[in-house]
């Protein structure tokens, strides 16, 4: 089910980028979130990969109630979604994210990493006055240093870097 899920999401953001896929499908790097960010007409779909050392510290099941409640908090915050804000002009709408934490049941393997996988989708009335997105992560979770993103528009797909002085996603729409 998890495969199933990764690969989702890899086939329905990625579209084709190869360098997207192979990142996704690889080890996380600690201190590096990935997004992948795709607009087609009025529909912005975000797909969001975050180590669990940057979300809550610790990537294995929760062994005590503190890492249990920190879990939450962080699937909670995901989920809420205003980790990521399109700007005010276009009128999109979120509908519920989807969160998955991959990594911290008791199916996991010792040693192994886990991530917090993110999928949301949003609809824009003015599609045409999309032309950025800040992404609110740095603050929700200090441990990030870097946002890789990956974006695949109307135009073909571009990449940016995010980091702590820089959090907005410039778009051609
Ligand atoms: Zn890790």
């Amino acid at each position: 089910m998890k495969l199933r899920t990764s690969c989702f999401l890899v086939l329905a953001l990625a579209t084709g980028h190869a360098a997207a896929e192979e990142r996704h499908l690889g080890p996380h790097v600690h201190g590096q979130a990935t997004l992948q960010v795709s607009v087609d007409g009025p529909t912005l779909a975000v797909g969001l990969s975050i180590p669990g050392h940057d979300a809550v510290g610790f990537e294995h099941p929760p062994a005590n109630a503190e890492q249990t409640s920190t879990l939450a908090k962080a699937t909670e915050t995901l989920r809420g979604g205003t980790w990521l804000v399109p700007v005010a002009a276009a009128g999109c709408k979120a509908l519920p994210a989807k969160v998955v934490a991959d990594g911290f049941d008791a199916s996991a393997k010792p040693g192994a990493h886990g991530d917090f996988d993110v999928t949301s989708q949003f609809t824009c009335a003015n599609p045409a006055q999309l032309a950025s997105l800040d992404v609110g992560l740095f603050k929700a979770f200090p441990a990030l240093q870097r946002v890789v993103v990956d974006i695949v528009g109307a135009n073909g797909a571009t990449e940016q870097i995010l980091d702590r002085t820089m959090t907005r996603v410039t778009l051609s729409p």
